[in-house]
């Protein structure tokens, strides 16, 4: 059966999904790599240079065509097959590894499988924007799991930035996240992944 489009974003439910990826796929280590992820899952995963000179296009119609500067990402309902696209031009590499750990957590949270093209496309700015805030949620963990991060001791956004490879604006959330909290509470599946990450953690504590 296919879900509806939720009314809010889930972030507890991305935060959990990201953890429980990580688990499954036997992440022990930062930085995460999003491009073996994809691999993983048997995602292929196409450049926008490689579809504009495939198709004779430029980098513009790519964009266009996708609907989208940065990345997308294309289910195939009767193979149960997904293909991400990123546009390979111009970012840093923090932003594209943010952008390809996006499209990844849009498979994750079954965005593309729960809901139909057709459903997709007539559904309200609102509903779009709550899941792009979900995948940006699932992204946000699987680059950075909270709980990995709070007990290294990692929580300010230059220590964050260098050990999870992501922009300084990116560690930034996470590190008013962290200054917001007082004592970090996990999850059964945060303790799970902790003890995934144990020798990581043990090796890379922050004094
Ligand atoms: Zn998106």
């Amino acid at each position: 059966m296919r879900a509806s489009l939720s009314l809010m974003p889930r972030f507890n439910y991305a935060h959990e999904a990201a953890d429980k990826f990580l688990m499954q796929l036997s992440v022990d280590r930062l930085p995460f790599n999003p491009d073996t992820a994809l691999k993983d899952i048997g995602c292929k995963v196409y450049t926008y240079t490689e579809v504009a000179g495939h198709n004779h296009i430029t980098l513009r119609d790519v964009a266009e065509r996708f609907g989208s500067a940065e990345g997308c990402t294309f289910y195939r309902p009767g193979l149960d097959e997904y293909i991400v696209f990123v546009n390979d031009v111009d970012p840093s590499i923090p932003r594209l590894r943010w952008t390809l750990t996006h499209e990844l957590s849009h498979i994750i949270l079954r965005h593309l499988a729960d809901n139909t093209a057709d459903q997709l496309e007539n559904s309200s700015a609102l509903a779009l924007s709550n899941i792009e805030r979900e995948a940006d949620a699932c992204a946000n963990e699987l680059l950075g799991p909270s709980s990995v991060l709070y007990t290294m001791g990692c929580l300010t956004a230059s220590a964050i930035s260098e050990t999870c490879f992501i922009s300084h604006q990116a560690a930034t959330i996470k590190e008013n996240f962290f200054s917001k909290c007082h004592g970090y509470r996990c999850s059964r599946t945060e303790v799970l992944l902790l003890s995934q990450f144990d020798t990581y953690v043990q090796g890379h504590m922050i004094a």
